[in-house]
Parts: structure tokens; C-alpha cells; sequence
């Protein structure tokens, strides 16, 4: 399982996504699918993975909006 690669970050990837971008695991509802998947203690790694990537982002943000 470690044959899979994160999208990039502003991928489109992220919006609707058919399989969750830490595990590949497969999907059932796109990003509602992909929400529930993270939140399910089965998948608490994968939680932890995009709660650190959406801190990542936010960072990233807040530092381009600066002006
Ligand atoms: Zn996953």
C-alpha cells in the first residue's frame, strides 16, 4: 500500500475526490464520502494526515493574504 502519492495541494483532486488521497482507499460519495472516511476512528491515520494538511493549507493562506 505504499505505492500511492498524494496529489498536489491544489490539485482538483481534492474537490471531489474518488478515493481517499492518504490510503486510496475507494470512495462511495466523493467529498462527503471522503469526509466520513477520515472521521471513522478505522481510518484515524488518514484523520490525522488531513487535519495536518488542512493546517498546512491554512498557513499557506494566511501568508499569501498578508496584504
Ligand atoms: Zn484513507
Amino acid at each position: 500500500m505504499n505505492d500511492y502519492e498524494h496529489p498536489p495541494r491544489d490539485s482538483s483532486a481534492w474537490d471531489n475526490p474518488d478515493f481517499c488521497p492518504f490510503c486510496g482507499h475507494e470512495l462511495t460519495d466523493g467529498g462527503p464520502g471522503f469526509i466520513d472516511h477520515v472521521e471513522s476512528d478505522e481510518h484515524a491515520s488518514c484523520r490525522e494526515r488531513f487535519e495536518q494538511w488542512r493546517e498546512n493549507v491554512a498557513s499557506d493562506i494566511g501568508e499569501e493574504w498578508s496584504g
